[in-house]
């Protein structure tokens, strides 16, 4: 007999996105004529890049040519690429990463998904509370133990070392869905701890890209020693707009224990085939001056977004958090208001769409994340909306 994987079962039954969207869709039903804003899902709204739209009708053009058309490409990416971000993320910062510690992927949550399955399922893992859920869910399908690193307004959303030993440690930082940052000082915490406790960081830099602040660390091999614990992922989907496209990369640094670096390709070609030849060069036309200048512009956009949201938000007498280094901000539910109940009055009231922040963990009762990617239009019409109906 087939006997299923038990340890889906403990999975909460559905998705939190799948879950919202159902309620969206059904207040639709019951509503069509109501024009509903999406603050919520942290899809982008924002189109390609010219320099990205570009690269791809020539990668398009290439692949109708038999001398140049590409098929399978290599495991870890190819060289153009990984060459790209280790010279642009890297090197440019002082950051010593080699061509062939970078893994070219199809975005940050496979990698953050399944980077978990190279450790033993007896490992004890931590996560901070509120947190994006896939570290949670890909660790429960594996059956392993979770710790929660509480992240609250009284500790400024800075978790605390946990007070026994856990062998990984998963860190966002700019947090999803916090919207907030760690310093160099506090992230070295993190990285002290791990070598003394012989432990892991998975460190996801998928919003690295919306650090305004000088002080704000875009890796965490900025922290000397980073490299001998920690294994670092990110994502071109809010950097460049590629949600759809889908690539991104994960850093797995030689010097790690365990010859990680070595297990990740053996794993890789296996059960991956690599991204496709023309999501890899929309993603090396990021790093070109004209890409650069280009995915600024957007980034700018969505981040005038945050801005404008914090200052009506905070003008209206809502606590909000984040949304400076981030495109996310975290607000707390008025008076007494459940997520959902806050959720629910958002949608109803002023036909805004919001994610309830206990869908990210307990910790996140009482506070909702709002997302920067909409247009400016939708933005200030949402805000206006709300501010009507308080
Ligand atoms: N990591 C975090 C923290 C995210 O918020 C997201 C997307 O929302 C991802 C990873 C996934 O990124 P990708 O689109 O590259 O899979």
């Amino acid at each position: 007999m087939a006997l299923i994987n038990e340890n889906f079962l403990k999975l909460s039954e559905s998705y939190l996105f799948t879950e919202i969207a159902r309620k969206v869709n059904a207040y639709k039903e019951e509503h069509p004529k109501a024009d509903v804003i999406s603050l919520g899902i942290g899809d982008v709204t924002q189109p390609l890049a010219p320099a990205v739209i570009e690269a791809l009708h020539k990668a398009t053009d290439e692949m109708a040519i038999a001398t140049t058309f590409r098929g399978y490409g290599p495991e870890r990416g190819y060289d153009f690429l990984r060459e790209a971000i280790v010279e642009n993320d890297f090197r440019s910062r002082g950051i010593d990463i080699e061509a062939d510690e970078v893994f070219v992927s199809d975005g940050a949550k496979s990698d953050t998904g399944n980077f978990q399955e190279l450790l033993s399922a007896k490992c004890v893992v931590a996560v901070t509370d509120p947190v994006y859920p896939v570290y949670i869910d890909a660790n429960t399908m594996a059956g392993r133990e979770i710790v929660k690193l509480p992240c609250t307004a009284e500790n400024g959303f800075v978790p605390e070392l946990p007070t026994g030993h856990v062998d990984v440690i998963y860190l966002c930082y700019p947090n999803n869905p916090t919207g907030t940052t760690l310093t160099k000082e506090q992230l070295k915490v993190w990285v002290d701890y791990a070598i003394r406790e012989n432990a892991l960081i998975f460190y996801d830099a998928a919003y690295e890209a919306y650090i305004q602040s000088e002080e704000v660390p875009h890796s965490i091999y900025d922290i000397a020693d980073a490299k001998q614990c920690a294994v670092e992922f990110h994502s071109y989907s809010k950097t460049a707009g590629f949600t759809g496209i889908r690539c991104g990369y994960t850093v797995v640094p030689k010097t790690l224990r365990a010859s990680l670096n070595k297990l990740w390709n053996r794993r890789q070609s296996t059960k991956f085939n690599g991204t496709s030849y023309l999501a890899q060069r929309a993603a090396e036309a990021i790093y070109t001056p004209k890409g650069k200048t280009q995915i600024k512009t957007t980034i700018a956009y969505y981040m005038e977004n945050a801005r404008m949201m914090r200052k009506a938000l905070t003008g209206m007498g809502f606590k909000v958090y984040g949304g400076i280094d981030a495109p996310y901000l975290w607000v707390q539910t008025p008076g007494s208001m459940t997520s959902w109940e806050f959720f629910d009055w958002m949608l109803h009231s002023a036909h805004v769409v919001c994610t309830p922040g206990v869908g990210f963990g307990v910790q996140g009762e009482g506070y909702v994340r709002l997302t920067a990617f909409g247009t400016h239009e939708n933005t200030e019409k949402a805000l206006r909306r709300i501010d009507s109906k308080l």
